[in-house]
């Protein structure tokens, strides 16, 4: 054992118990999916794909990735290829741009300051400096997309690939109406679920398959797998995909982490996974009501989803401070832009809470109010010192998922 190491995971861990966390693409994963993650399959090297590997001993490891392709396309019941080796979210989205573009081609996706991700073309980010880039945002008064808005972008700039998708947009996104504008313009449409993948996946949100040409998701968000993506294709761009993750960008898939997915997918597909994705959504209306009760004002004036914004200015606060004040009572969240922020994206003007977490240790609508008035006292400079042991208290009660 490596104590030092293993006192700070024990340390981590702690954290996590006596913590309430509402950071939105955070999630508790099962033991079965820790298991596999801390496995030997760690030890194989195995680039290339399924029976079509560079080195030898990789019978195993074929059976493991052709078992995780088969069930991620059963649970999204989808026939679209899938690449399941991304390392991760932003090369995964990155492997697609690869496969798809020129460098210098036009994309087009959602602005950060409205919700899309630092991948989908913000200007420090690889998909910003290799590629041009035009963004969409949400009506100014509605606070939502408005695809007439996307239309006539789209049609004066004549992107290339038109990506959709989000990472902070608490409303459904309409997967149809951006198919239709893609095929208006002759753009390739790619979305990118990874925030929502749990809720598509088992219905409780419109599924983009049959209309985007790439779907990417991260396994580690609302779909409560490990650290990891997967990407998936219609047949057409199949070899291209595959040749822009491996070997375009990566080398040797990550076997411990596609057999953790394995399990996810398996999990997901369960009957009480609905059940748990039902109930994330209940409890982030539920969160965002009760915030609203309490005058504060919730960004496009509510949720559909697992998410919401909330915007801090009338706690007299910014997003970053807000965001360090709840962290001192252990209550993590993340300060974020709201639409037509005025503050740069490190202070920011608001915050951005999700449930799937709270939900995974199996707290219920009556927790959430709780949740939402230690939130309220929080940031109304409530004594701290009080708020953080009954925080602690409370959150106690709940076991952590995969912890023995
Ligand atoms: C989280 C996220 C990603 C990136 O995932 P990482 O695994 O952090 O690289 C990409 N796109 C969206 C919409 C996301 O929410």
């Amino acid at each position: 054992m490596d104590k030092q190491i293993t006192n700070l995971i024990g340390e981590e861990v702690q954290r996590q118990r006596e913590g309430i966390e509402l950071i939105p693409s955070e999630n508790y994963v099962s033991r079965e999916v820790l298991q596999a993650m801390g496995s030997f399959l760690t030890n194989k090297y195995s680039e290339g794909y399924v029976k079509k590997r560079y080195y030898g001993g990789n019978r195993v490891i074929d059976e493991i990735e052709a078992l995780a392709i088969a069930r991620v396309k059963k649970l999204f019941s989808t026939s679209y290829h899938v690449n399941i080796q991304p390392y991760s979210g932003s090369p995964a989205n990155t492997a697609v741009y690869f496969a798809l573009l020129h460098f210098g081609d036009k994309i087009m996706g959602m602005k950060l300051d409205h919700g899309g991700h630092i991948t989908h073309g913000l200007p420090v980010s690889f998909s910003g400096k290799a590629y041009k880039v035009v963004s969409y945002g949400v009506n100014k008064k509605t606070e939502v997309i408005d695809y007439e808005d996307v239309r006539a972008l789209a049609k004066k700039e004549k992107p290339k690939l038109i990506i959709c998708g989000a990472t902070a947009y608490s409303r459904i996104i309409d997967f149809k109406k951006f198919a239709q504008i893609a095929q208006e313009v002759g753009a390739i449409l790619m979305a990118d679920i990874s925030h929502i993948a749990g809720l598509v996946a088992t219905g409780l949100h419109p599924s983009p398959f049959g209309y985007a040409d790439v779907v990417t998701t991260t396994t580690h968000k609302t779909l409560r797998g490990p650290r990891g993506a997967v990407i998936f294709c219609k047949s057409k761009y199949k070899d291209a995909i595959d040749r822009a993750v491996f070997p375009g960008l990566q080398g040797g898939p990550h076997n411990h982490i596609t057999a953790a997915k394995a399990v996810c997918f398996a999990e997901a597909s369960k009957p009480s996974f609905k059940t748990y994705c039902r109930q994330i959504i209940s409890n982030c209306k539920c969160l965002s009501s009760e915030l609203e009760r309490y005058g504060r004002r919730v960004i496009s004036g509510g949720t559909d989803n697992h998410l919401l914004l909330v915007d801090v200015r009338s706690y007299g606060l910014n997003g970053s401070k807000a965001q360090k004040i709840l962290d001192n009572v252990n209550i993590s969240v993340n300060k974020n832009t709201i639409p037509l922020d005025t503050l740069a994206p490190h202070i920011a003007s608001g915050i951005r809470i999700g449930t799937p977490a709270v939900t995974s240790r199996g707290m219920k609508e009556k927790d959430m109010l709780k949740i939402a008035d230690f939130i309220e006292r929080a940031l109304s400079g409530k004594r701290q010192e009080i708020l953080k042991k009954e925080v602690a208290t409370f959150a106690k009660q709940f076991k952590l998922p995969g912890a023995l």
